[in-house]
C-alpha cells in the first residue's frame, strides 16, 4: 500500500511498477506517476518538447496543407472515433488538444460548428491562422463552453495533471445526453515486449510526459464515476503500419493469433447526469 490517494476516486493506491514510480488505485485500476507536476514545471517541459526540431517539423507539414486548402491525414482512430459521433447526429463539437487543427478543419469542411482548445501557442497560432477555431488554452477553457453534442481529445488525457477536474469540465459543458469521444495508448501494451525491456521501457512516452495510464478495464470503471455511460469501447487491434520496419510484420502476425496488445484505445461515453 501506498499512502498517496487514487487521484480520480480517492481510495488507497499500491506501488506498481517501482521502476517508473508508478502507483495503481486498488479500487479503479487507474494507473498513474505518483509525483504531482506543478503548472510551473508542465509548461516548460512542453515548450522544450514542441520547440524540438522534428515534432516541429511534424506540425508544420500539417499547418502547411490546412493553410493550402487541404485536409491533413487524420488517421484510423480518430475517423472511427468521429465517424461514430457523426452517426449519433453530433454537430456542435469542442476538442482539447486541438493542435494545428485537423480535426477542426475535417469537422468545419462537413458543416459543422467546431471550437478547439489548445496549450501550446505556436500550434494554437498556425491553426488560427489556417482559420479553424481554434484557441489558446488550458482545458480550463471549457469553464466558457456550454451545451455541447460533443467533446474530442485524442491523445490527451493522458498528459493531463488535473484529470480529475478535466473529466468533470468535460461533463459539465456537454449537454445531457452529449457525448466524450476519445483516444489514449493502451497500458497493456506495456506486455507486447520482452521480460528484459519491461524492466527499463513502458513502450510508450513515459512520465513526466505521459502520467495516467489506461486500460479497457480502468476506463470502465473510471468513465461511470463522472456521470458517464460507455457506449463504444475498444482496442485497435492492429499496430501502427510502419511497413519500412520488420516488427510490424512480427506485430501484424501477433495480432492475427490474439497474441498482440493493440496499441490505442478508442472511446465515446455518453453523458447520462451531471458530474459532481
Ligand atoms: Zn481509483
Amino acid at each position: 500500500m501506498s499512502f498517496i490517494p487514487c487521484k480520480i476516486c480517492g481510495n488507497t493506491t499500491s506501488g506498481f511498477l517501482p521502476q517508473f514510480e508508478l502507483l495503481k488505485c486498488n479500487t479503479c485500476g487507474f494507473i498513474f506517476f505518483k509525483n504531482p507536476l506543478s503548472e510551473t514545471y508542465v509548461k516548460e517541459l512542453y515548450d522544450k518538447l514542441y520547440n524540438q526540431q522534428e515534432d516541429y517539423a511534424a506540425y508544420k507539414m500539417q499547418a502547411d496543407q490546412l493553410m493550402q486548402g487541404k485536409q491533413a491525414p487524420i488517421g484510423y482512430d480518430k475517423t472511427v472515433v468521429l465517424n461514430k459521433l457523426l452517426e449519433k447526429g453530433c454537430s456542435n463539437f469542442a476538442e482539447i488538444g486541438a493542435g494545428v487543427g485537423i480535426v477542426g478543419k475535417y469537422l468545419e469542411s462537413k458543416q459543422l460548428k467546431y471550437e478547439g482548445i489548445e496549450l501550446d501557442h505556436q500550434a494554437a497560432t498556425l491553426a488560427a491562422k489556417a482559420g479553424v477555431n481554434v484557441k489558446n488554452g488550458s482545458f480550463q477553457q471549457l469553464e466558457s463552453i456550454k451545451n455541447k453534442d460533443c467533446i474530442v481529445a485524442f491523445e490527451v488525457i493522458e498528459h493531463i495533471e488535473d484529470l480529475k477536474e478535466c473529466l468533470q469540465m468535460i461533463n459539465h459543458s456537454l449537454k445531457s445526453n452529449g457525448y466524450f469521444g476519445f483516444t489514449v495508448p493502451n497500458f497493456q501494451k506495456y506486455y507486447n515486449q520482452s521480460k528484459e525491456k519491461q524492466k527499463t521501457r513502458l513502450d510508450q512516452v513515459g512520465p513526466p510526459v505521459h502520467i495516467n495510464f489506461f486500460t479497457i478495464e480502468n476506463i470502465s470503471e473510471i468513465l461511470p464515476l463522472f456521470g458517464f455511460k460507455i457506449v463504444y469501447l475498444k482496442v485497435r487491434p492492429f499496430p501502427s503500419l510502419n511497413f519500412n520496419r520488420k516488427i510490424t510484420y512480427i506485430r501484424l502476425l501477433k495480432s492475427l493469433i490474439g497474441k498482440y496488445h493493440g496499441p490505442n484505445i478508442l472511446c465515446i461515453a455518453k453523458k447520462i447526469k451531471e458530474a459532481v
